[in-house]
Order: C-alpha cells, then sequence, then structure tokens
C-alpha cells in the first residue's frame, strides 16, 4: 500500500517508518523547508522505546541519549526530596526497555536519517498539505503549491493545528489550558555544583512545577518550568522569554532551578502557552486518519504525548497490514485500539497539574505525605503507578 503522511515531527516519520517496517511504501510531505527541531529535550519513555526496538533503531536514538538513574520528587522551595527511586536498570526489568532523555534534535535527526536510508526520497520538504479529497481508489492530497499527490490512505500527522484534522471534523480552536511553560538547555559544565542530579526530577510548588533532566550523554541540563497563568496565550516554540520574567516565577526556589534559570546562554530561553483539546469523537474518514497531536494533543505532566504518537504508529502500521481488509476498516480498527488508551493518557496528564501544583497546606500534605510514605516504605508503589504507561506494548498486542 502506498501511505501519504502529512507532517514529519516525531509522529509522522514515527509513521513511515512503522509502516516501512510492516511493507508498506511512504511518502511524507512536510510544510517547513528545514526540520528544525527546537532547542529542548523530551523524555523518551519505555512504552515509546519498545517500538523502536521493533524497528530496529534503539541503538540510534539510544547513541546521543541519557538514561536517568533515578526518578525524583522534590519540593521547589526547599527542596525537600519526597521520593528518589532508581529507574536505570530497573526501568528495563520491569519495563522491558530502557527510559531515555534526548534532545529534540537528535530524536528527528535520528528518525531522518533511518527513515532517508530505508526510503530514499520518500521526505518531501517545504511541501504543506493544503486538502484532500477521497476517490474511489484511496485519496488525491492537494499540496500548497497546488500539487496533487495520489495514495491508498492519508496519514494527518501533522501537529496540535492539523489541516488534515480541520478538513475532516470541521475548524475548532485547541484549548488554552491556563499553563505557560517555560524551556531551556544549559551546558553542565556552566552549573556547577547546582547541575541538577542526573535524574528525572519533578519539583512541586504552588501553581507551578519545574522538571530538570540531562540531555546528550549527561552533557546538558534541560528544563521545563510550568506556570499557571491567564495573561499569556501565544503558543509557539519560538517565543523568546525574558531571564528576569523566569525568575520572577521561581523566586525563592531551590538553588539548582535559580541556577539555570540565570545561566541559560543569551536567547535561549523560551516560553509558551500550552493547549490541548477535548478528546476527538473519531479520527478517521474513510482513508484518511489523524494520528499523534492532530488526534489528541495534551498537556505534558505525564511525558507522554510523543510517546502516545509512537504507539499510533504501530498500532496502525500494524492495522493495514491484516490480510484482505480494506483501508477503511483498517484505519476504524486502529482508532478503535488507541482512543481509550489516549483517553486515559490525555486524562491522567490533566489530573497531574492538580498533583504538582497543589496551592493549599492540606492539599500539600495529603498528597506529598503518602508521597514521602511510599518513596520511603514501598517504592515499588512508585514503579507500579505508572506500569500501566511503560508496561504497555503495542508492539506485543494482537492485531
Ligand atoms: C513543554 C512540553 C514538554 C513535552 N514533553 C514531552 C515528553 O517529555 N515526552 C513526550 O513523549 N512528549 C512530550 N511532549 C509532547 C510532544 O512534544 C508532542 O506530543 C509531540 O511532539 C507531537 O508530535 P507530532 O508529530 O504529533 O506533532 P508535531 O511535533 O507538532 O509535528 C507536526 C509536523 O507537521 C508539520 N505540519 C503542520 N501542518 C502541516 C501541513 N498542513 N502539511 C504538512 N506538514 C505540516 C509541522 O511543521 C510539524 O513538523 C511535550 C510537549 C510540551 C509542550
Amino acid at each position: 500500500m502506498h501511505v501519504l503522511i502529512a507532517g514529519a515531527g516525531i509522529g509522522g516519520l514515527g509513521a513511515a517508518l512503522c509502516a516501512l517496517h510492516f511493507g508498506h511504501r511512504v511518502t511524507v510531505v512536510e510544510r517547513a523547508d528545514k526540520l528544525r527541531e527546537v532547542g529542548a529535550g523530551i523524555q523518551l519513555p519505555p512504552n515509546a522505546m519498545r517500538v523502536f526496538r521493533a524497528l530496529g533503531l534503539e541503538p540510534g536514538i539510544a547513541r546521543n541519549a541519557f538514561a536517568p538513574e533515578a526518578i525524583e520528587a522534590r519540593m521547589g522551595e526547599t527542596g525537600r526530596t519526597l521520593f528518589d527511586i532508581p529507574l536505570g536498570e530497573a526501568a528495563k526489568d520491569r519495563w522491558g526497555a530502557p527510559y531515555l532523555h534526548i534532545h529534540r534534535a537528535d530524536y528527528i535527526a535520528a528518525l531522518r536519517s533511518a527513515l532517508e536510508a530505508r526510503a530514499p526520497g520518500s521526505l518531501q520538504l517545504g511541501a504543506g498539505l493544503a486538502d484532500y479529497r477521497q476517490t474511489e481508489r484511496g485519496v488525491e492530497a492537494v499540496l500548497d503549491s497546488g500539487e496533487v499527490l495520489h495514495a491508498d490512505l492519508l496519514i494527518g500527522a501533522d501537529g496540535i493545528r492539523s489541516a488534515v484534522r480541520k478538513r475532516m471534523l470541521g475548524p475548532d480552536a485547541p484549548v488554552f489550558t491556563g499553563n505557560v511553560a517555560w524551556r531551556a538547555v544549559v551546558p553542565v559544565s556552566a552549573l556547577g555544583e547546582q547541575a541538577p542530579r542526573p535524574t528525572a526530577c519533578a519539583w512541586m510548588g504552588r501553581g507551578r512545577h519545574a522538571v530538570t533532566y540531562r540531555l546528550r550523554r549527561g552533557a546538558l541540563a534541560n528544563f521545563v518550568g510550568v506556570v499557571e497563568r491567564s495573561d499569556w496565550t501565544r503558543e509557539g516554540w519560538s517565543e523568546p522569554g525574558e531571564r528576569a520574567d523566569a525568575l520572577s516565577d521561581f523566586a525563592g526556589w531551590h538553588p539548582t532551578v535559580t541556577t539555570l534559570l540565570e545561566r541559560v546562554p543569551d536567547g535561549a530561553l523560551h516560553r509558551w502557552a500550552l493547549y490541548d483539546r477535548a478528546p476527538l469523537p473519531r479520527w478517521t474518514d474513510g482513508a484518511v486518519a489523524l494520528l499523534g497531536d492532530a488526534a489528541h494533543p495534551m498537556l505534558p505532566f505525564l511525558a507522554q504525548g510523543a510517546a502516545m504518537a509512537v504507539e499510533d504508529a504501530w498500532v496502525l502500521a500494524r492495522a493495514l497490514s491484516v490480510p484482505g481488509r480494506g483501508v477503511a476498516d483498517s484505519l476504524r480498527a486502529y482508532q478503535a485500539e488507541r482512543l481509550p488508551r489516549t483517553t486515559a493518557v490525555q486524562a491522567g496528564s490533566r489530573a497531574n497539574m492538580g498533583t504538582f501544583h497543589q496551592r493549599t497546606a492540606w492539599g500539600r500534605l495529603s498528597t506529598y505525605g503518602p508521597m514521602w510514605l511510599a518513596g520511603r516504605l514501598a517504592p515499588t508503589l512508585v514503579h507500579r503507578r505508572m506500569d500501566w504507561i511503560y508496561g504497555h506494548d503495542v508492539t506485543r498486542a494482537p492485531a
């Protein structure tokens, strides 16, 4: 089958690699002239790594990544540790694949080079999808240039403001969640003894939280800080942020957090408003399907948005490969398998906002007290709470 994919983010490139794995032919059209991922890190959990292992991509992805030694939760102001639980080998033993942190540019580069090696010429840059039409033989996709491409099916992996979704379900707007995120990447060598530990660490605060971790074999420290506010709703990776504003949002916080913000290289501090969308009623229309953020954007509070796109990619490609089933039925089977899981992860991400941002003394005591106790008395409880997410193996599920 010839699979046309709109969007060359993690979801689109992942979808192309999975489709190739299952024996299909792919074309990926990407609106941007260059694949430029932003200067920020991303957590790559075991449930997504399983897919890359099945695709034979684990070594290429792991080469420039970093495997955190532990998962930590700390109070943002005092730095008090709520729990600090081993992750490295435990992740592999418990969830069957490593938990990695990777620079987004390294992630995209690894996927792109695998695609170019396996299907040379299949990626077209500067080729935005403007519209599509269903035909008796599949789909006709109309590009911004007016060129028309034919394929057996179209996958809309074109992100939160998806043109494919708009065409399929009509116009609507993603919803501002009331959260603004700061992001920064700083060389560890610039941070001295305040460098974040080699862990995945969530720092909790009133109406805000931060996450610190390392990238690129440990040489870079990544910072994401999320603050609840209603007065700033511009969305985009490239909005520059003022150091003074970031420091004021995290005033009085632990020096690991404030030192990181003080030493971000000039121009490397960015912020953007976080949007999501209520679960959609459907993601497919005949020979067209949505995938990744186009189908289910979510708050980043479980660090699973891209991982869900990678799981989608495998399930969709496998669904297309069931003998004797038509494209539309295969896409409906994909949606039936994926929608309950992504809806649950979207809900879990929203629920984590309450956990991370407790504002009242009682809220903090009743939330962080049990966390602290579990960290000391039953650390595996913390792992067990994540089993439903990290332990999910789409590469094993039956077709
Ligand atoms: C602060 C923050 C932290 C996060 N942390 C994590 C994390 O740790 N782990 C995790 O798994 N996820 C995380 N996420 C979520 C993750 O970034 C997204 O879920 C993921 O990048 C979505 O990938 P995608 O390919 O679906 O969409 P996108 O990355 O948005 O890619 C869409 C692509 O389509 C292209 N495009 C758009 N329109 C068209 C068109 N009409 N025609 C052709 N091309 C088009 C775009 O140029 C783009 O390249 C985080 C998100 C945020 C905001």
